[in-house]
Protein backbone atom coordinates (compact mmCIF):
# COMPACT_ATOMS: atom_id res chain seq x y z
CA UNK A 1 0.00 0.00 0.00
CA UNK A 2 1.44 3.84 -0.60
CA UNK A 3 0.81 6.10 1.53
CA UNK A 4 -0.61 8.93 0.31
CA UNK A 5 -1.20 12.49 1.56
CA UNK A 6 -3.50 15.47 -0.62
CA UNK A 7 -2.76 19.20 0.51
CA UNK A 8 -6.07 20.95 -0.68
CA UNK A 9 -8.14 18.23 -0.95
CA UNK A 10 -11.27 19.72 -1.12
CA UNK A 11 -10.40 21.88 -4.60
CA UNK A 12 -10.29 21.12 -8.05
CA UNK A 13 -6.86 19.22 -8.34
CA UNK A 14 -7.46 17.36 -5.15
CA UNK A 15 -10.81 16.24 -5.87
CA UNK A 16 -9.26 14.89 -9.42
CA UNK A 17 -6.81 12.95 -7.43
CA UNK A 18 -8.97 11.62 -4.84
CA UNK A 19 -11.09 10.47 -7.56
CA UNK A 20 -8.11 8.27 -9.49
CA UNK A 21 -7.19 6.94 -5.78
CA UNK A 22 -10.57 5.90 -5.11
CA UNK A 23 -10.46 3.92 -8.35
CA UNK A 24 -7.33 1.81 -7.08
CA UNK A 25 -8.42 1.48 -3.36
CA UNK A 26 -6.08 -1.83 -2.64
CA UNK A 27 -3.26 0.42 -3.68
CA UNK A 28 -3.32 3.23 -1.15
CA UNK A 29 -3.66 4.59 1.77
CA UNK A 30 -5.13 8.11 2.89
CA UNK A 31 -2.79 9.74 5.19
CA UNK A 32 -4.07 13.27 5.46
CA UNK A 33 -5.99 15.19 3.79
CA UNK A 34 -6.47 18.67 4.32
CA UNK A 35 -9.17 21.56 2.87
CA UNK A 36 -10.41 25.27 4.18
CA UNK A 37 -13.65 26.42 5.15
CA UNK A 38 -15.72 23.67 3.22
CA UNK A 39 -15.23 20.93 6.47
CA UNK A 40 -18.30 19.01 5.16
CA UNK A 41 -16.94 18.19 1.86
CA UNK A 42 -13.43 17.62 3.68
CA UNK A 43 -15.25 15.14 6.21
CA UNK A 44 -17.01 13.26 3.34
CA UNK A 45 -13.73 12.84 1.60
CA UNK A 46 -11.90 11.99 4.65
CA UNK A 47 -14.62 8.99 5.31
CA UNK A 48 -15.25 8.01 1.93
CA UNK A 49 -11.42 7.54 1.81
CA UNK A 50 -10.80 6.22 5.47
CA UNK A 51 -7.93 9.35 6.25
CA UNK A 52 -6.15 8.93 9.14
CA UNK A 53 -5.97 12.46 10.00
CA UNK A 54 -8.57 15.62 7.98
CA UNK A 55 -6.94 19.07 8.83
CA UNK A 56 -8.74 22.61 7.98
CA UNK A 57 -6.59 25.64 7.10
CA UNK A 58 -8.85 27.67 10.14
CA UNK A 59 -9.13 27.16 13.32
CA UNK A 60 -12.42 28.63 14.06
CA UNK A 61 -13.57 25.10 11.41
CA UNK A 62 -12.12 22.89 13.76
CA UNK A 63 -15.49 22.27 15.91
CA UNK A 64 -17.41 22.03 12.60
CA UNK A 65 -14.89 19.59 11.50
CA UNK A 66 -14.49 17.31 14.84
CA UNK A 67 -18.70 17.37 14.42
CA UNK A 68 -18.43 15.93 10.74
CA UNK A 69 -16.08 13.20 11.96
CA UNK A 70 -17.24 12.19 14.97
CA UNK A 71 -17.61 8.44 15.62
CA UNK A 72 -15.01 8.00 12.82
CA UNK A 73 -11.76 7.20 14.52
CA UNK A 74 -10.60 10.18 11.61
CA UNK A 75 -8.06 12.77 13.82
CA UNK A 76 -9.13 16.25 13.13
CA UNK A 77 -6.86 19.46 13.32
CA UNK A 78 -6.80 23.47 12.55
CA UNK A 79 -4.56 25.66 11.55
CA UNK A 80 -1.50 26.32 8.88
CA UNK A 81 0.94 25.15 11.69
CA UNK A 82 -1.21 21.86 11.33
CA UNK A 83 -1.40 21.69 7.85
CA UNK A 84 2.42 21.81 7.74
CA UNK A 85 2.34 19.02 10.28
CA UNK A 86 0.08 16.91 8.18
CA UNK A 87 2.60 17.33 5.04
CA UNK A 88 5.55 15.89 7.80
CA UNK A 89 3.42 12.64 8.12
CA UNK A 90 5.27 9.90 6.81
CA UNK A 91 3.88 9.69 3.11
CA UNK A 92 5.28 8.30 -0.17
CA UNK A 93 3.51 10.11 -2.28
CA UNK A 94 2.10 13.69 -1.19
CA UNK A 95 -0.06 16.26 -3.79
CA UNK A 96 0.67 19.64 -3.09
CA UNK A 97 -2.46 21.58 -4.38
CA UNK A 98 -3.28 24.38 -2.07
CA UNK A 99 -3.96 27.71 -4.03
CA UNK A 100 -1.66 30.34 -3.38
CA UNK A 101 1.56 30.86 -1.60
CA UNK A 102 0.12 29.31 1.38
CA UNK A 103 1.15 25.98 0.02
CA UNK A 104 4.82 26.95 0.62
CA UNK A 105 5.36 26.00 3.96
CA UNK A 106 3.82 22.66 3.93
CA UNK A 107 5.07 21.50 0.50
CA UNK A 108 8.65 22.13 2.13
CA UNK A 109 7.97 20.56 5.07
CA UNK A 110 7.01 16.96 2.62
CA UNK A 111 10.07 17.73 0.96
CA UNK A 112 12.51 17.43 4.06
CA UNK A 113 10.76 13.45 4.56
CA UNK A 114 12.71 13.10 1.29
CA UNK A 115 9.40 11.68 -0.32
CA UNK A 116 7.58 12.84 -3.92
CA UNK A 117 6.21 15.73 -4.03
CA UNK A 118 2.86 16.05 -7.17
CA UNK A 119 3.25 19.69 -7.26
CA UNK A 120 0.54 21.22 -8.61
CA UNK A 121 0.97 24.39 -6.59
CA UNK A 122 2.86 26.55 -9.09
CA UNK A 123 3.00 29.35 -6.67
CA UNK A 124 5.77 28.21 -4.65
CA UNK A 125 8.58 27.31 -7.37
CA UNK A 126 7.46 31.50 -8.03
CA UNK A 127 7.88 32.21 -4.92
CA UNK A 128 11.20 30.01 -4.33
CA UNK A 129 11.97 28.08 -6.72
CA UNK A 130 15.09 27.51 -5.79
CA UNK A 131 14.74 27.19 -2.12
CA UNK A 132 12.14 24.65 -3.29
CA UNK A 133 14.31 22.33 -5.61
CA UNK A 134 17.31 23.08 -2.92
CA UNK A 135 15.20 21.32 0.12
CA UNK A 136 14.36 18.93 -2.72
CA UNK A 137 17.62 17.60 -3.49
CA UNK A 138 19.33 18.27 0.11
CA UNK A 139 16.81 15.52 1.54
CA UNK A 140 16.95 13.20 -1.54
CA UNK A 141 12.98 14.06 -2.24
CA UNK A 142 11.65 14.05 -5.63
CA UNK A 143 9.55 17.10 -7.47
CA UNK A 144 6.89 15.98 -9.83
CA UNK A 145 4.98 18.72 -11.96
CA UNK A 146 1.55 18.34 -12.37
CA UNK A 147 0.36 21.27 -14.00
CA UNK A 148 -0.34 20.33 -17.45
CA UNK A 149 2.25 21.96 -19.38
CA UNK A 150 5.11 21.00 -16.98
CA UNK A 151 4.09 17.58 -16.92
CA UNK A 152 3.75 17.80 -21.05
CA UNK A 153 7.27 19.13 -20.84
CA UNK A 154 8.78 16.36 -18.14
CA UNK A 155 7.52 13.62 -20.35
CA UNK A 156 8.83 15.06 -23.84
CA UNK A 157 12.20 15.09 -21.90
CA UNK A 158 12.29 11.96 -20.88
CA UNK A 159 15.44 10.27 -22.23
CA UNK A 160 16.84 13.58 -23.80
CA UNK A 161 19.82 15.59 -22.41
CA UNK A 162 18.82 18.96 -21.27
CA UNK A 163 21.36 20.84 -22.57
CA UNK A 164 20.20 19.54 -26.43
CA UNK A 165 16.86 21.45 -25.85
CA UNK A 166 16.69 24.56 -27.86
CA UNK A 167 13.05 25.68 -26.70
CA UNK A 168 10.14 25.23 -24.82
CA UNK A 169 6.38 26.50 -25.68
CA UNK A 170 3.98 26.31 -23.38
CA UNK A 171 0.33 26.90 -24.77
CA UNK A 172 -2.83 29.02 -23.58
CA UNK A 173 -6.00 28.36 -24.36
CA UNK A 174 -6.75 32.31 -23.86
CA UNK A 175 -8.24 32.30 -21.32
CA UNK A 176 -12.22 33.96 -20.72
CA UNK A 177 -11.34 36.88 -22.90
CA UNK A 178 -9.21 35.71 -25.89
CA UNK A 179 -11.49 37.44 -28.30
CA UNK A 180 -12.65 41.02 -26.07
CA UNK A 181 -11.95 43.98 -26.57
CA UNK A 182 -9.00 45.78 -23.87
CA UNK A 183 -12.58 48.61 -23.29
CA UNK A 184 -14.58 45.27 -23.31
CA UNK A 185 -12.70 43.77 -20.56
CA UNK A 186 -12.40 46.95 -18.33
CA UNK A 187 -16.24 45.85 -17.86
CA UNK A 188 -15.64 42.62 -16.68
CA UNK A 189 -16.94 40.85 -13.78
CA UNK A 190 -15.81 38.15 -11.73
CA UNK A 191 -18.50 35.36 -12.98
CA UNK A 192 -17.41 36.46 -16.49
CA UNK A 193 -13.19 35.45 -15.87
CA UNK A 194 -14.20 32.41 -13.69
CA UNK A 195 -15.87 30.67 -16.95
CA UNK A 196 -13.38 29.00 -18.44
CA UNK A 197 -13.61 27.67 -22.28
CA UNK A 198 -11.87 24.30 -22.06
CA UNK A 199 -10.65 23.50 -18.63
CA UNK A 200 -12.59 22.85 -15.30
CA UNK A 201 -10.79 24.40 -12.71
CA UNK A 202 -10.39 26.56 -9.37
CA UNK A 203 -11.98 30.08 -9.45
CA UNK A 204 -8.64 31.62 -8.93
CA UNK A 205 -6.72 29.77 -11.63
CA UNK A 206 -9.31 30.43 -14.00
CA UNK A 207 -9.35 34.07 -13.55
CA UNK A 208 -5.63 33.46 -14.05
CA UNK A 209 -5.95 32.04 -17.54
CA UNK A 210 -8.41 35.07 -18.59
CA UNK A 211 -5.37 37.47 -17.40
CA UNK A 212 -3.08 35.22 -18.71
CA UNK A 213 -1.34 35.77 -15.35
CA UNK A 214 -1.57 32.18 -14.77
CA UNK A 215 0.04 31.89 -18.18
CA UNK A 216 2.97 34.42 -16.75
CA UNK A 217 3.68 32.12 -13.28
CA UNK A 218 3.85 29.13 -15.59
CA UNK A 219 6.59 30.80 -17.32
CA UNK A 220 8.49 30.90 -14.40
CA UNK A 221 7.64 28.12 -13.10
CA UNK A 222 9.43 26.57 -16.48
CA UNK A 223 12.74 27.95 -15.85
CA UNK A 224 12.29 27.24 -12.00
CA UNK A 225 11.43 23.42 -12.79
CA UNK A 226 13.57 22.68 -15.56
CA UNK A 227 16.35 25.45 -15.08
CA UNK A 228 15.87 26.84 -19.06
CA UNK A 229 16.59 29.92 -19.69
CA UNK A 230 14.01 32.42 -19.85
CA UNK A 231 15.09 33.81 -23.68
CA UNK A 232 14.57 30.22 -24.38
CA UNK A 233 10.75 29.11 -23.00
CA UNK A 234 7.79 30.59 -25.18
CA UNK A 235 3.84 31.20 -24.82
CA UNK A 236 1.91 30.55 -27.49
CA UNK A 237 -2.10 30.10 -27.65
CA UNK A 238 -3.80 27.97 -28.45
CA UNK A 239 -7.51 27.66 -28.08
CA UNK A 240 -8.37 23.96 -28.69
CA UNK A 241 -5.81 23.36 -25.66
CA UNK A 242 -5.06 19.99 -27.41
CA UNK A 243 -1.54 20.27 -27.22
CA UNK A 244 0.29 21.25 -23.89
CA UNK A 245 3.59 21.89 -24.58
CA UNK A 246 6.29 21.43 -26.89
CA UNK A 247 9.46 21.12 -26.54
CA UNK A 248 12.43 22.17 -29.65
CA UNK A 249 15.88 20.47 -29.54
CA UNK A 250 18.76 21.45 -31.20
CA UNK A 251 18.68 19.23 -34.69
CA UNK A 252 15.48 21.13 -35.04
CA UNK A 253 12.73 18.44 -33.72
CA UNK A 254 9.95 19.27 -31.90
CA UNK A 255 8.15 16.92 -29.39
CA UNK A 256 4.28 17.50 -28.57
CA UNK A 257 2.66 16.42 -25.78
CA UNK A 258 -1.51 15.83 -27.02
CA UNK A 259 -4.26 15.45 -25.04
CA UNK A 260 -7.49 16.00 -23.75
CA UNK A 261 -7.80 19.23 -21.27
CA UNK A 262 -8.51 17.00 -18.37
CA UNK A 263 -6.33 17.23 -15.08
CA UNK A 264 -5.57 13.63 -14.58
CA UNK A 265 -3.41 12.84 -17.15
CA UNK A 266 -1.09 15.09 -15.61
CA UNK A 267 -1.99 14.06 -11.85
CA UNK A 268 -1.89 10.24 -13.22
CA UNK A 269 1.06 10.64 -14.20
CA UNK A 270 2.60 12.03 -11.37
CA UNK A 271 1.12 9.33 -9.41
CA UNK A 272 2.41 6.83 -11.56
CA UNK A 273 5.61 7.52 -12.53
CA UNK A 274 7.97 6.28 -13.15
CA UNK A 275 5.43 3.88 -14.70
CA UNK A 276 2.36 4.18 -16.64
CA UNK A 277 -0.99 2.82 -15.94
CA UNK A 278 -4.64 3.00 -17.31
CA UNK A 279 -6.26 6.41 -16.98
CA UNK A 280 -10.23 7.96 -17.36
CA UNK A 281 -8.84 10.33 -19.80
CA UNK A 282 -10.82 10.37 -23.02
CA UNK A 283 -8.85 8.81 -26.06
CA UNK A 284 -8.79 11.93 -28.89
CA UNK A 285 -10.14 11.27 -32.03
CA UNK A 286 -8.52 13.94 -34.67
CA UNK A 287 -10.19 13.50 -37.92
CA UNK A 288 -13.21 14.57 -35.44
CA UNK A 289 -11.36 17.52 -34.25
CA UNK A 290 -10.33 18.82 -37.79
CA UNK A 291 -7.59 21.75 -36.64
CA UNK A 292 -5.45 22.69 -34.42
CA UNK A 293 -5.06 26.85 -33.98
CA UNK A 294 -2.19 28.98 -32.70
CA UNK A 295 -1.80 32.57 -32.75
CA UNK A 296 0.62 34.82 -30.47
CA UNK A 297 -0.69 36.01 -27.47
CA UNK A 298 -1.37 39.85 -27.29
CA UNK A 299 1.45 41.45 -25.05
CA UNK A 300 0.02 44.77 -24.97
CA UNK A 301 -3.30 43.31 -24.04
CA UNK A 302 -2.07 41.04 -21.52
CA UNK A 303 1.01 42.72 -19.91
CA UNK A 304 0.95 39.54 -17.32
CA UNK A 305 3.71 37.85 -19.38
CA UNK A 306 5.63 40.92 -20.08
CA UNK A 307 5.80 41.34 -16.59
CA UNK A 308 6.85 37.72 -15.89
CA UNK A 309 9.80 37.88 -18.03
CA UNK A 310 11.07 40.98 -15.90
CA UNK A 311 10.63 38.97 -12.94
CA UNK A 312 12.90 36.13 -14.69
CA UNK A 313 15.63 38.63 -15.20
CA UNK A 314 15.59 39.93 -11.79
CA UNK A 315 15.69 36.79 -10.17
CA UNK A 316 16.14 36.58 -6.60
CA UNK A 317 12.54 37.68 -4.05
CA UNK A 318 10.97 39.21 -7.61
CA UNK A 319 8.91 35.82 -7.88
CA UNK A 320 7.69 36.38 -4.59
CA UNK A 321 6.81 39.71 -4.93
CA UNK A 322 4.91 38.83 -7.81
CA UNK A 323 3.17 36.09 -6.34
CA UNK A 324 2.12 38.17 -3.82
CA UNK A 325 0.81 40.96 -5.46
CA UNK A 326 -1.41 39.26 -8.14
CA UNK A 327 -3.24 37.11 -5.57
CA UNK A 328 -3.92 40.68 -3.55
CA UNK A 329 -4.82 42.31 -6.87
CA UNK A 330 -7.18 38.93 -7.54
CA UNK A 331 -8.65 39.80 -4.07
CA UNK A 332 -9.01 43.06 -4.93
CA UNK A 333 -10.79 42.04 -8.25
CA UNK A 334 -12.94 39.69 -6.63
CA UNK A 335 -14.35 41.99 -4.05
CA UNK A 336 -14.68 45.20 -6.53
CA UNK A 337 -11.80 47.08 -5.91
CA UNK A 338 -10.14 46.83 -8.75
CA UNK A 339 -11.11 46.05 -12.63
CA UNK A 340 -9.98 43.14 -14.35
CA UNK A 341 -7.39 45.19 -16.52
CA UNK A 342 -6.48 47.24 -13.61
CA UNK A 343 -4.79 43.44 -11.81
CA UNK A 344 -2.33 43.72 -13.64
CA UNK A 345 -1.06 47.64 -13.38
CA UNK A 346 -0.70 46.93 -9.48
CA UNK A 347 1.40 43.57 -9.95
CA UNK A 348 3.42 46.02 -11.63
CA UNK A 349 3.34 48.66 -9.69
CA UNK A 350 3.94 46.51 -6.66
CA UNK A 351 7.76 45.58 -8.96
CA UNK A 352 8.10 48.98 -9.56
CA UNK A 353 8.28 50.19 -5.89
CA UNK A 354 9.92 46.68 -4.31
CA UNK A 355 12.50 46.98 -6.58
CA UNK A 356 14.65 48.15 -4.06
CA UNK A 357 14.19 46.44 -1.10
CA UNK A 358 17.20 44.14 -1.85
CA UNK A 359 15.23 41.36 -3.48
CA UNK A 360 18.73 40.02 -5.31
CA UNK A 361 19.32 36.66 -3.42
CA UNK A 362 19.94 33.63 -5.04
CA UNK A 363 18.32 31.11 -2.47
CA UNK A 364 16.39 32.79 0.00
CA UNK A 365 15.17 31.32 3.11
CA UNK A 366 11.25 30.54 3.58
CA UNK A 367 11.46 33.28 6.62
CA UNK A 368 12.85 35.81 3.69
CA UNK A 369 10.47 34.87 1.06
CA UNK A 370 7.18 35.14 4.16
CA UNK A 371 8.66 38.43 4.90
CA UNK A 372 8.59 39.59 1.56
CA UNK A 373 5.62 38.31 0.46
CA UNK A 374 3.93 39.92 3.46
CA UNK A 375 5.28 43.49 2.76
CA UNK A 376 4.62 42.80 -0.94
CA UNK A 377 0.82 42.02 0.20
CA UNK A 378 0.54 45.40 2.41
CA UNK A 379 1.90 47.59 -1.00
CA UNK A 380 -0.14 45.89 -3.50
CA UNK A 381 -3.04 46.91 -0.54
CA UNK A 382 -1.58 50.51 -0.72
CA UNK A 383 -1.48 50.71 -4.86
CA UNK A 384 -5.32 49.31 -4.76
CA UNK A 385 -5.98 52.09 -2.33
CA UNK A 386 -4.11 54.49 -4.34
CA UNK A 387 -6.11 54.03 -7.69
P1 LIG B 1 -9.17 25.22 -5.67
O1 LIG B 1 -9.48 26.60 -5.30
O2 LIG B 1 -10.18 24.40 -6.36
O3 LIG B 1 -8.70 24.41 -4.37
C1 LIG B 1 -7.75 24.96 -3.50
C2 LIG B 1 -7.55 24.08 -2.28
O4 LIG B 1 -6.64 24.78 -1.39
C3 LIG B 1 -8.82 23.81 -1.48
O5 LIG B 1 -8.71 22.54 -0.87
C4 LIG B 1 -8.78 24.91 -0.40
O6 LIG B 1 -9.48 24.55 0.77
C5 LIG B 1 -7.30 24.97 -0.11
N1 LIG B 1 -6.86 26.26 0.39
C6 LIG B 1 -7.17 27.49 -0.11
N2 LIG B 1 -6.54 28.45 0.61
C7 LIG B 1 -5.84 27.82 1.57
C8 LIG B 1 -4.98 28.26 2.62
N3 LIG B 1 -4.73 29.56 2.82
N4 LIG B 1 -4.41 27.33 3.43
C9 LIG B 1 -4.63 26.02 3.23
N5 LIG B 1 -5.45 25.52 2.25
C10 LIG B 1 -6.03 26.42 1.43
O7 LIG B 1 -7.81 25.29 -6.54
P2 LIG B 1 -7.33 24.32 -7.69
O8 LIG B 1 -7.85 24.81 -8.98
O9 LIG B 1 -7.50 22.92 -7.29
O10 LIG B 1 -5.75 24.67 -7.72
C11 LIG B 1 -4.88 24.19 -6.74
C12 LIG B 1 -3.45 24.46 -7.20
O11 LIG B 1 -3.21 23.72 -8.40
C13 LIG B 1 -3.18 25.91 -7.56
O12 LIG B 1 -1.85 26.22 -7.23
C14 LIG B 1 -3.37 25.95 -9.04
O13 LIG B 1 -2.64 26.97 -9.67
C15 LIG B 1 -2.82 24.59 -9.44
N6 LIG B 1 -3.34 24.06 -10.70
C16 LIG B 1 -4.66 23.80 -10.82
C17 LIG B 1 -5.16 23.28 -12.01
C18 LIG B 1 -6.62 22.91 -12.14
O14 LIG B 1 -7.00 22.29 -13.12
N7 LIG B 1 -7.48 23.22 -11.19
C19 LIG B 1 -4.30 23.06 -13.08
C20 LIG B 1 -2.95 23.35 -12.93
C21 LIG B 1 -2.47 23.84 -11.72
MG1 LIG C 1 -1.25 24.93 -16.53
Amino acid sequence: MRRITVLGATGSIGGNTLDLIGRRPDEFQVVALTGGRNVARLAELARRHRAELAVTAHEDCLDDLRAALDGSGIEVAAGAQAITEAAARPADWIMSAIVGAAGLPPGLRALEQGTTLALANKESLVCAGPLLMDTARRHGATVLPVDSEHSAVFQALIGEDIAAVERVIITASGGAFRDWTVDEMTRATPAQAASHPNWDMGQRITIDSASLFNKALELIETHEYFGIPPERIEALVHPESMIHAMVGFRDGALMAHIGPPDMRHAIGFALNHPDRHDLPVERLDFAALGQFTFRAPDEVKYPALRLAREVMAAGGLSGAVFNAAKERALDGFLDGRVSFPQMAEVVEATLDTMSSSGLGIAVPSLDMVLDIDARARATADRVMAEL
